[in-house]
């Protein structure tokens, strides 16, 4: 690898990855390096992306962004969770809802008192212990590091916003601190000819703009990763059959709900996000199992208000980049591949990979073993994700379509096999390699989309039935009563504005 100190990083792109990538870089090395970012008004960006999970709060902290002055900016509005509705089967619902759920014990999550109370007849809904679940559903919220006088912690959140809006207020952060920007659509990317690394960006009006690093930020167009250096790309799409969305924005009827909806239908799913001035609203489906036309009606019949803008389709293919850093181009966003958005995880990976970068970053020149690094952590990030939401289809219990029917029957990565035959077997979920989702977000899905575990942890018997009934009394009393003297989610909005 060529050994060549990193002075200027130019970042090829200006969508949501783009501008955090520029915003993150320029907050922590912007005093030994030189940025400059890359952007076509012309082309424009992907335009949706507007939900998050809750470490969207870390990267608002790190940048210095005050909650109040985001929430105004974007038109953000707080999620607690998704609800997914017809995914188990048609009129079934359940929730991922962000935050713990009851009480843990050392050693042993609640679910498995739950489930133990479950084996010997209790009817007790596993939700009735998520302060989240049961907050989203009232329309409550504020913030609440712990539920008073306990151990127990509060509310976990994150938000919907305007994807457009933040990529505005993080251009105008970056550019405030120091960030070039440039104008301009990128016609040919200039190599060194030994080595293949880039060399300059040049411009449809022939300006150039050299670098030592460059960040590939182009979104689907992926020109630095794939277009110039042939990366490669691993499909997923046996896995996930999606391969298409459609995009449209509708007024806000009723105030906006803390929680994303994702309706499963035919041969995919239609996501509701709530902003505070309109609701996003898209399609996702297999362009194998319905058409565009089809597509477009079932969306537009099944919209929440009065569209405001024209349904748009979206083409993506479901996989992932083979080496997320090549030679001296690093992809970041959509460019590094594409996951759908049924957890909402990809402006989290590009905040991991912009974060991966800074711990790893090559300021005395590219190392090969720094870039296997980078690029074997990248993999199993994103190899853990997939298998989290590949896990949504395969437990269907639908059998009312040929979609769902594919998704009930195809097999799937030995890695997400493994899990369901512990959790099956003992009831037990091992979190693997700092993967992103939580023990208590995959027992969500997996009792949602209805599989039973066999047995429970020990522990789970060192309560006598009475204890065991005390214990959900108890939670529950306090759950509820903790929910009731929340103020409801407009009003928290409301203050915040002020
Ligand atoms: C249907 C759908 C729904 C989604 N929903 C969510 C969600 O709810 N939550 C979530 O976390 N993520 C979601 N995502 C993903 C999210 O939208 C992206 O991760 C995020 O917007 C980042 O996109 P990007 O910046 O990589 O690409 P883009 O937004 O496409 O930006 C690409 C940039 O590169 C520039 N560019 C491209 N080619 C050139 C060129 N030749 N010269 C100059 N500039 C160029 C463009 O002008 C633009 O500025 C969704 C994605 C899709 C497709």
């Amino acid at each position: 690898m060529q050994k060549q100190q990193i002075k200027d990083v130019v970042i090829a792109g200006g969508g949501t990855a783009g501008w955090i990538t520029a915003a993150l870089l320029n907050k922590v090395l912007g005093k030994v390096v030189n940025i400059t970012l890359v952007e076509s008004d012309q082309i424009g960006t992907v335009g949706v992306g507007e939900a998050s999970i809750p470490p969207i709060l870390h990267l608002n902290a790190a940048l210095g962004i005050p909650e109040s002055e985001f929430i105004k900016a974007t038109q953000a509005t707080i999620k607690l969770g998704i609800e997914f509705e017809n995914w188990r089967a048609p009129n079934h619902s359940y929730m991922h809802a962000f935050g713990d759920i009851g009480k843990d014990f050392p050693f042993c999550e609640f679910y498995h008192f739950w489930l133990r109370a479950k084996q010997q007849g209790s009817k007790t809904d596993f939700w009735d212990f998520s302060l989240n679940y049961q907050a989203a559903k009232q329309h409550k919220f504020t913030h609440l590091k712990q539920i008073p006088n306990t151990q127990l912690t509060g509310l976990n959140y994150a938000y919907h916003f305007d994807a457009t809006l933040y990529g505005e207020f993080l251009k105008s952060l970056s550019t405030s601190r120091g960030v070039k920007r440039i104008e301009g659509k990128i016609a040919h990317v200039h190599q060194c000819e030994e080595s293949g690394f880039v060399r300059a960006l040049e411009l449809d009006d022939g300006q150039s703009i050299s670098g030592d690093l460059f960040i590939d930020c182009t979104g689907l167009n992926a020109l630095l990763i794939e277009q110039t250096l042939n990366t490669g790309f691993e499909d997923w799409s046996h896995w996930l059959l999606c391969d298409s969305a459609l995009a449209v924005q509708t007024k806000s009827a009723n105030d906006p709900v803390p929680y994303t909806r994702s309706i499963a239908h035919d041969a995919g799913w239609q996501w509701q996000i709530p902003l505070q001035h309109r609701i996003g609203n898209g399609l996702v489906f297999s362009s194998r199992h319905m058409t565009d036309e089809q597509a477009k009606q079932q969306l537009l019949d099944n919209l929440p208000g009065e569209p405001i803008t024209e349904p748009r389709v979206i083409r993506f293919k479901t996989g992932r980049r083979r080496k997320q850093w090549h030679k001296n181009v690093v992809a970041i966003g959509l460019s590094s591949g594409f996951l759908e958005p049924l957890e909402s995880t990809s402006i989290h990976l590009i905040q991991t990979a912009a974060i991966r970068l800074i711990k790893l970053f090559p300021h005395n020149g590219i190392d090969a073993n720094l870039v296997d690094t980078f690029n074997q952590q990248s993999q199993t990030e994103l190899e853990r994700i997939r298998d989290f939401i590949i896990l949504h289809y395969k437990l269907t219990e639908r059998t009312d379509s040929a979609f769902w029917r594919q998704c009930k029957q195809m097999s799937i990565p030995d890695t997400l096999q493994k899990k369901i035959d512990l959790f099956t077997v003992t009831g037990k979920i091992i979190r693997e390699d700092d993967e992103l989702f939580a023990e208590v977000a995959w027992q969500q899905v997996m009792i949602g989309q209805g599989l039973e575990a066999d047995d429970f942890h020990p522990l789970a018997n060192a309560l006598n039935d009475e204890q065991l009934a005390e214990l959900f009394t108890n939670l529950k009393t306090l759950i509820d009563g903790t929910v009731n003297q929340l103020p409801t989610h407009s009003e928290f909005l409301h203050r915040m504005k002020q």
